[in-house]
């Protein structure tokens, strides 16, 4: 277990997939007969529980995995690729599949692909054709991307909230709980559902994701994990204005148009680049936790 941000890899699975699914788990040799060994089989010994894996089988993404335990290593289980120049040792890791609803091509997104890939050790060539390898470490922003893609949606993404809080001692204050699950599901999840709206600060033009935070609108500590989920509850917004949100210096009414608190001086009202006639397009979902945002964040 870590507290850090999660892991997200590419696995290419041939032959062994359809066992490796019924099984639930990724297996790959530590050494092959040769006693040679692989960036794409030692990559396995980063897997820890939680992270998530993209399946891509015959060019495809079929399959989002998750893995339930850290890696470990383990014999090679029967019925398991019967490659025989693999040695029976390797290494383990336990998985969830679900199935895509939208498998999407790789090939399809390949420009995107190579600007996003690593250029060492990267899942994909530049054909856009699968490189001869197992499991490929790719970035929180490629990880992004292929959610976007599919539909992003994890069907078990309210329970991984619930399992974190689980393993966490129950006397944690609730600000640390939540900076550790945030951290863990490394906002993803709901950012990337947040991404649908539009790529940039709800607020100004800012459009660069590494500035762009997904801000709760009812905020994390008073929702449920329905709710922490729920892409109306919140806008991507960037720093300046995410702070200005969270700490209830500014607001919108229903109609979209900003709310600016008495006790937010002229000085930062300019600095921070609050338009006092600014109004957003809101959707009908957001209404329920923009209410909750003016009665109990807002400073009034
Ligand atoms: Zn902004």
């Amino acid at each position: 277990m870590r507290d850090t941000s999660m892991n997200y890899f590419i696995v290419f699975q041939g032959q062994s997939y359809t066992d490796a699914r019924s099984g639930g788990y990724l297996w790959a040799p530590t050494k092959n007969e040769q006693s040679q060994t692989f960036h794409y089989w030692t990559s396995m010994t980063k897997v820890l529980k939680g992270d998530l894996i993209f399946n891509s089988v015959g060019g495809l993404l079929l399959d989002l995995i998750t893995a339930t335990e850290d890696n470990k290593e383990q014999e090679k289980p029967i019925n398991f690729d019967r490659n025989e120049s693999w040695r029976n040792h390797g290494w383990y890791v336990k998985a969830d599949y679900i199935r895509v609803n939208n498998p999407i091509r790789y090939i399809d997104y390949k420009d995107d692909i190579s600007k996003l890939q690593a250029q060492i050790h990267a899942p994909f060539n530049i054909n856009g054709g699968g490189n001869q390898g197992y499991l490929y470490e790719i970035s929180e922003q490629f990880a992004d991307f292929l959610l976007g893609l599919i539909g992003h949606s994890r069907p078990d993404e309210v329970d991984i909230i619930q399992q974190i809080e689980n393993e966490l001692p129950p006397d944690l204050d609730t600000t640390e709980k939540e900076r550790i699950v945030k951290t863990r599901i490394g906002q993803g999840i709901f950012k990337t559902k947040l991404l649908k709206f539009g790529c940039n600060c709800k607020l100004c033009p800012i459009n660069n994701i590494d500035f762009l935070t997904a801000s709760h609108t009812k905020p994390w500590k008073d929702s449920n994990n329905h709710e922490r989920l729920d892409e109306y509850n919140g806008f991507l917004l960037c720093p300046a204005h995410n702070t200005l949100f969270d700490r209830g210096y500014i607001s919108f009414n229903d109609d979209g148009r900003i709310m600016v608190s008495k006790f937010l001086d002229d000085q930062s009202i300019m600095f921070l680049n609050v338009q006092v006639d600014k109004v957003i397009d809101l959707l009908e979902g957001h209404k329920k936790y923009l209410t909750h945002h003016r009665e109990s964040v807002f400073k009034q």
